[in-house]
């Protein structure tokens, strides 16, 4: 499913399922703002998929909407899954597609943090 990064949020997707606790997901870290959980199809030895609880669709709305504390929750999150996976002496890569053209498929923003091995040079 492609989407544009932003328009009307799709409580069906995926990820709000996952949220709603309609299908399941390997956990990895939850608090008041944010989920992280496995990537069902891994791109690399560990890879965490960090979403905020609340409903945005792309990076480009949660910059625009979320507040400053929900903003800096999900990216403290990444560093602490990334301290509590061992993965800051080996290093990690940490993105997020936004829209159509980044190749974004789920339509609730979430980060990707990879490592495990490593990566390949990023694609331009
Ligand atoms: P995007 O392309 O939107 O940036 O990334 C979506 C990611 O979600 C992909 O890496 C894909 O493997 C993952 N994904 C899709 N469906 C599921 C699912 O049902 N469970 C989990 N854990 N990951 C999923």
């Amino acid at each position: 499913m492609a989407v544009n990064g932003t328009g009307p949020y799709d409580p069906e997707n995926i990820f709000a399922k996952i949220l709603r606790g309609d299908i399941p997901c390997k956990k990895v870290f939850e608090n008041e703002w944010v989920l992280a959980f496995y990537d069902i199809a891994p791109k690399a030895p560990v890879h965490v998929l960090i979403i905020p609880k609340k409903p945005y669709v792309s990076f480009i709305d949660f910059n625009k909407t979320a507040s400053a504390q929900e903003i800096a929750a999900v990216m403290q999150a990444a560093g602490q899954i990334a301290h509590d996976l061992h993965l800051e002496e080996s290093g990690y890569r940490i993105i997020t597609n936004a829209g159509q053209n980044a190749g974004q498929e789920v339509p609730h923003f979430h980060l990707h943090l990879l490592g495990g091995k490593a990566l390949p040079p990023f694609p331009a």
